[in-house]
């Protein structure tokens, strides 16, 4: 029978299709250490593995057209590569178990075809690191992550989905997915915005209501899921995505005009990405730069801490794609929501308020430096710059320079090419940030404001917990007064303030953002058209003007009610912007 389902709208879009029911992965990723009986063993399970693996892409082979049989025979030769085994069986010699020896491996082999530096050669390395996640899903005990390496098309219901998960996740085979947990700023719903898949989020009942194999609708913009829907809401959901399909194809047509204001003051908007193959997208949907590479996507896909040549592939893969835009790659933010599978954190009672991003990264200065090692060496291949998160003092910054410096000197004495000018930033995103904004612009090359985390400090409401969504606001008087303090530390030095939350990528914050004179936004690359409209639409003073207004406002209510009049009165008239 029909049923349907309100909550929180987290990626607009309308994805129809089979459930997948997700039940968690995360033994799967488990390294653990092996004795010396157990050594034949664990080399036997992985012949099994490689076997059945085998056989599962061989139907795909047999049922592919010839380009996609091509593809796919080329993955085949993965598995059966020699290579592969004699490294996978050196690992478990050395008592790792056989999925940890296989990510190593499958790490090893990748790193050697990225080292070529050539396209299409670094293109298998991508295939590599696939077939090493069949063979962990495999040993596993199956496919652990529906539609990520095998099946069909589907939606997938979760109570929660991990952030790496979605790292990990197949764009092609993943429709749309709705889970029981998470806010609209959680980094589920973030990724799933920034790889334009539909997506709710804090669905109540989900889990109890869905059954494997029904068809689902998720509405990731009115946030509704529906179960079983009937035939009249299946035409109605099918007619209204080809409705957002037409629509995304007006906004495309703006992708070559500049993001200017009708009276001439151009703003620049730039894409966040997760991972550097998302460049292509970003660069397609007019990004002029990546204002926030998430760099701990990259520390999610694998069985371990990425090396220094895997990230410094990454880097200069996303410096090059950008081509002299600039590519402002954020050290490593892992804690919070953020959880790397194959590290144990300490226990920790306020994950949010813990161990996260600089915090940790100065705990562990090698890891650290691994990273600062990676982005400088590819600084020479573009225009890369570093940004610091989650900072609360002057110190974090002064400590992250000690090490930079540290590794330049290294880098100096291997004879290594880097930038020795790259600029160092800082995300404004604590309440001590805002506070401290006047020095802190001393000593930072930019800001860039994490709206996402700002409004969960400042508000003291967890951005990933639906029960306190209704506080959790970035229209918060709180949070705009903040946004005007920080700016104005920034323009009073003379460094330039992005905005690279997820308000950035809502065209009905823009109008205020401008307002309140941001110099650049950055934000999920599906939003961008439809910034760039809104952009289009305005006038400065008339920006101004309402940022004045909102800045009086006493309540979110009233700022949000400013935001619509003005949004009805000034904001694009469709046919005038996308003609
Ligand atoms: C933010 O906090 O606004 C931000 C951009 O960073 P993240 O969402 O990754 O925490
Ligand atoms: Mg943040």
């Amino acid at each position: 029978m029909e049923k349907s389902l309100e909550a929180i709208a987290a990626s607009a879009g309308v994805a129809i299709g089979p459930v997948c029911l997700w039940v968690g992965m995360e033994t799967e990723l488990n390294k653990t250490k092996i004795t010396a009986d157990g050594i034949e063993h664990e080399k036997q399970r992985y012949r099994d593995a490689v076997l059945a693996c085998c056989q599962q892409v061989q139907q795909v082979v047999d049922a592919a057209g010839p380009e996609e049989a091509a593809i796919m025979e080329a993955h085949l030769a993965i598995l059966e590569d020699p290579l592969l085994e004699q490294l996978v069986f050196e690992r478990i010699e050395a008592l790792e178990n056989a999925e940890h020896a296989v990510y190593l491996a499958g790490e090893a082999v990748a790193e050697q075809f990225e080292a070529t530096g050539d396209e299409l050669t670094m293109e298998r390395a991508a295939d590599v690191r696939d077939e090493a996640l069949r063979l962990r899903e495999q040993l596993h005990g199956g496919p652990a992550r529906p539609g990520l390496s095998v099946g069909e098309p589907c939606v997938i219901l979760a109570k929660d989905l991990p952030p790496s998960f979605t790292a990990v996740m197949d764009r092609e085979k993943v429709l749309g997915f709705a889970t029981e947990l998470g806010g609209r700023t959680s980094h589920t719903a973030i990724m799933a915005r920034t790889m334009d898949i539909p997506a709710v989020v804090g669905v109540r009942g989900l889990m109890e209501a869905a059954e494997e194999g029904a068809v689902a609708i998720v509405d990731g913009g009115a946030g509704t899921v529906v179960l079983n829907p009937g035939a009249g809401t299946l035409a109605t959901a099918r007619v209204k995505r080809q409705a957002l399909t037409r629509r995304k194809a007006q906004l495309a047509r703006l992708r070559r005009l500049p993001a200017e204001t009708k009276d001439g003051a151009v703003v620049e908007l730039m894409a966040n990405i997760g991972l550097e193959r998302e460049c292509g997208y970003a660069l397609e949907q007019g990004a002029e730069g990546v204002g926030l590479f998430r760099t701990e996507y990259l520390y999610m896909q694998g069985g371990d801490f990425p090396s220094e040549e895997r990230q410094f592939a990454a880097y200069r893969y996303a410096a090059r794609q950008m081509a002299g835009h600039p590519v402002v790659v954020r050290t490593l933010d892992i804690g919070g929501d953020k959880a790397l599978p194959y590290h144990s954190y300490p226990p920790e009672q306020n994950p949010a308020l813990g161990l996260r991003a600089i915090r940790f990264c100065l705990q562990h200065p090698g890891i650290f430096k691994t990273q600062l090692r990676a982005i400088l060496r590819a600084s020479a291949f573009g225009e890369l710059r570093i940004m610091v998160p989650m900072v609360v003092s002057l110190e974090e910054l002064g400590a992250t320079r000690e090490l930079l410096a540290a590794c330049m000197a290294e880098l100096r004495a291997e004879g290594r090419d880097f930038n020795e000018q790259i600029m160092v930033g800082i995300m404004v995103e604590t309440p001590a940030s805002v506070v401290l904004a006047e020095r802190l612009a001393q000593k930072a090359d930019f800001f860039s404001i994490g709206t996402n985390d700002l409004a969960q400090y400042l508000l003291a409401a967890d951005r990933g917990n639906e029960w306190v969504q209704p506080l959790y606001s970035h229209f918060h008087p709180a949070v705009v007064a903040g946004l005007r303090q920080v700016v104005q530390a920034g323009h009073a030095a003379g460094i330039r303030v992005t905005l690279c939350g997820e308000m950035a990528g809502d065209p009905r914050a823009v109008p205020l953002l401008l307002g309140l004179g941001l110099d650049k936004l950055s934000m999920n690359a599906s939003t961008l058209p439809s910034v760039k409209q809104m952009v289009r639409a305005l006038r400065g003073q008339d920006a101004r003007a309402l940022a004045d207004e909102a800045l009086a406002a006493a309540t979110t209510a009233e700022v949000e009610a400013l935001l619509d009049r003005f949004m009805r009165t000034h904001g694009p008239a469709e046919d005038e912007t996308l003609a």
